[in-house]
């Protein structure tokens, strides 16, 4: 969106399923986050600032509903408090204005039924449903004169000195440029194209439950724990829906297929391909006794109950049944370290986004205006 309103006229986004959103953009929680977790000058700092406010104007000016709700984050236990300062200094550092920090009954001002010691309120935080935000991006690039093709999976990629041509089942198309912006396969379409992508995309489903419309009155907007703060997760939370309705979730279960979406999803290939990546198996030493604790939370709904429980004591395993799940693509260094930053690498003709996890729905607006500027520095463009 971003290239054909600065006027690019030959551009065509292919997408390797039949629509738009079937993935990451579409299975999300939802939320416009404020920008509270990200270190100070990161992409996901700046952009998820910078982005939230583009949303929230785009949203006004489309006629997409969204809402400025706020959110808690909710300390229940001592030692976590200095985690939730360390949140509070972040927050105030990334510019954040609606931050407040809240005691233990102040907390329940705002959400009468959660349990803390403390807490704290960020006003910016809200909420959208993205597949109509994605649906908008798209009429607005169809609009502006570029293509979108449905069910083009790019399987290959050829280059020579003037041209690259992408191949999917369905045919192929030759373009100068490319910008890949594959989600859960942007280091395969990087290998593809003769990148070294120097990392890994390693597949973290998230799975929800929804609260039962009796029990909405629960929750009245976003709650979230304090995050372990070793790991790129945000803990099982509550969030209220644009729609309507109450989530809960999603934990971050080790997946064994990119868009593996059930618990009994399987990909050898996937599989085999993190097994023999280096980092995976220096991530499982640091990180099996919380890894395993969320496979048991996958398979135990009261363990997924009792995690919730923390924030909303009053929730039992019958307020709750199944909902959706998600893929989460978090990108993997061959050292183990698990990239907390967006990563976007500039190669020859190309740009490969190869990390961006959330908040990158949030951002999406700010990303897409970093890529047009690389694309508009970098390539020769037809305007
Ligand atoms: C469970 C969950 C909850 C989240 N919650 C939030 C939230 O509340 N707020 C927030 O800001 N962010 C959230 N995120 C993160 C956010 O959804 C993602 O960061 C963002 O959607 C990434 O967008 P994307 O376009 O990079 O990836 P995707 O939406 O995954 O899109 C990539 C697209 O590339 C296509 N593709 C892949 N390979 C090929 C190929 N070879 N050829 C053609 N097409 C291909 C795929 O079909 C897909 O449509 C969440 C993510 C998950 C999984």
């Amino acid at each position: 969106m971003a290239l054909v309103r600065s006027g690019v006229n030959s551009l065509a986004v292919l997408e390797g399923e039949g629509k738009l959103a079937a993935h990451q953009t579409g299975n999300n929680s939802g939320v416009i986050h404020s920008g509270l977790y990200y270190k100070p000058g990161s992409l996901k700092a700046l952009n998820c600032g910078a982005g939230r406010e583009a949303l929230y104007l785009f949203c006004r000016e489309h006629g997409i509903a969204c809402q400025a709700c706020g959110k808690l984050v909710v300390a229940t236990r001592q030692d976590e408090l200095a985690a939730l300062d360390a949140l509070e200094i972040k927050g105030i550092a990334n510019g954040l204005k609606g931050l407040r920090r809240l005691s233990a009954a102040e907390l329940k001002e705002y959400e009468p039924h959660v349990a803390g010691i403390a807490g704290l309120r960020v006003a910016e935080t809200g909420i959208v449903d993205y597949v109509k935000v994605c649906e908008k991006y798209a009429e607005i690039i169809t609009a502006g004169g570029a293509e979108i093709q449905l069910n083009f999976r790019v399987t290959k990629v050829k280059k020579n000195s003037r041209e690259l041509v992408l191949r999917s089942g369905s045919g192929e198309i030759r373009c100068r440029n490319l910008v890949n912006c594959a989600g859960l396969h942007s280091d395969r379409v990087a290998r593809m194209c003769g990148v070294n992508p120097g990392l890994q995309i390693i597949p973290f489903r998230g799975e929800y439950y929804k609260l039962i419309p009796e029990k909405y009155g629960l929750v009245n907007n976003l709650i979230y724990p304090v995050p372990d703060p070793r790991f790129p997760f945000l803990g099982v939370h509550f969030t209220r829906m644009i729609a309507g309705g109450v989530e809960a979730g999603p934990n971050a279960v080790l997946a064994f297929k990119r868009q593996g979406y059930s618990k009994w999803s399987f990909s050898l290939r996937d599989a085999a391909q993190f097994a023999f990546f280096p980092g995976f198996w220096v991530m499982g030493s640091k990180f099996w006794k919380m890894g395993l604790g969320e496979f048991y939370r996958s398979f135990s709904k009261r363990a997924f109950v009792r995690a919730l429980q923390r924030l909303v004591p009053e929730i039992q395993a019958e307020d709750l049944q199944p909902g959706g799940a998600g893929v989460r693509a978090q990108a993997l260094e061959t050292n183990g370290f698990l990239v907390d930053d967006f990563r976007i690498k500039e190669a020859e003709r190309m740009v490969h986004v190869l990390n961006a996890p959330s908040p990158a729905a949030t951002a999406s607006i700010s990303i897409g205006r970093s890529i047009a500027g690389i694309a508009l520095k970098n390539f020769a463009l037809n305007r």
